[in-house]
């Protein structure tokens, strides 16, 4: 591993500003970050360590919740307004990972995790997202986890979380220190970002930024479900994951949000779909024009071809979950 410096901030502010210089990375869990600096994939000049920082609470505020960046996945996924007001959210964490790396990932660590594009930790590989200008060797190569939306000539490859997933569907917002001690927020849903020309350009965080929470709105009514596919039943980022939150009233949706996981370079959200499902009596037949919106500009890159089916069965199977109906 290459030689680092190691700081510990006593503060956010302190953090936030050592952030600012090149080549420092902040370092709370370690849970992905550590495996990417032993690969050479990710080898940081300075790790400024937040983990001391005073981030670890979960507060009541105006009805919803506030998250503090470095409370630990499980210990959100327990906490019990999570499982009872936001199941949706502890279920997609707990679908993540193993309980050991439960207990150590941060909700903001959780959130800036790197892809797992196989080429993209192998320094041996050409890599846009690692080496900007070096190729993509995942389009015309191993591609089956790889994103089937959203994707460009630089860069298929997908956020493989599931905690980010649950956040989009319910529309969270993520607070986040500047170096100059100002703060902003930013919505999930709009928190990644596609990789476009630009794909090693994970998020919209710039240097000096800090994840110092994440606020849940109000609970919303409706039955919350997170439903992951993946090559095995447990310690495997997903091939897709749909996270939904679905009312019904008088045999008709009133709800229907929804959040789709590793199919695209960031958790996927798609309006068309609430606007089709509102208002309708659910039936196998709404439920593929929904899957048909969704998927009108699917693309497969041959390995990943079966994601596009995958992901409408998922997709039905979810809804038909949420409002009673067999498949
Ligand atoms: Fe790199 Fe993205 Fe291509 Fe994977 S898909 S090799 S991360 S540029």
């Amino acid at each position: 591993m290459k030689p680092f410096e190691y700081r510990r901030a006593a503060t956010a502010v302190e953090a936030a500003s050592a952030m600012a210089e090149a080549g420092t990375l902040a370092i709370a869990g370690g849970t992905n970050l550590i495996d990417l600096m032993k690969l050479q994939v990710e080898p940081p000049d300075r790790l400024v360590d937040v983990t001391k920082l005073d981030l670890a609470q979960i507060a009541d505020t105006d009805g919803g919740l506030r998250i503090g960046a470095m409370v630990s996945n499980t210990d959100l996924a327990v906490h019990p307004r999570i499982r009872r007001d936001y199941p949706v959210l502890a279920r997609a964490i707990l679908a993540g990972a193993t309980q050991q790396l439960r207990n150590k990932a941060s909700v903001g660590g959780n959130l800036c995790q790197r892809t797992r594009c196989p080429y993209f930790t192998n320094i041996d590989q050409p890599c846009n997202k690692r080496a900007p200008g070096s190729g993509c060797g995942a389009i015309a190569g191993v591609s089956r986890i790889h994103a089937i939306l959203g994707a460009s000539k630089h860069c298929i490859a997908t956020y493989p979380g599931d905690m980010a997933v649950a956040l989009a569907v319910l529309d969270a917002k993520i607070d986040i220190l500047r170096a100059d001690g100002t703060a902003h927020s930013v919505a999930a849903r709009a928190f990644h970002r596609l990789p476009g020309d630009q794909p090693e350009l994970d998020n919209v965080l710039e240097a000096g930024d800090l994840i110092t929470g994440v606020r849940l709105l109000r609970p919303v009514g409706g039955k919350q479900l997170y439903r992951k596919v993946r090559e095995r039943a447990s310690y495997a980022f997903a091939l897709c994951s749909v996270a939904a939150i679905v009312a019904m009233e008088g045999g008709r949706i009133t709800r229907a949000d929804l959040a789709f996981g590793s199919i695209a370079h960031k958790p996927w959200t798609d309006d068309r779909l609430s606007d089709l499902l509102v208002g309708e009596q659910p039936s196998l037949a709404v439920f593929d024009r929904a899957a048909d919106i969704l998927l009108d500009d699917a693309q497969g890159y041959g390995e990943n071809d079966f994601k596009i089916s995958l992901v409408r069965r998922s997709l039905i199977a979810t809804l038909c979950d949420a409002t009673g109906i067999s498949a």
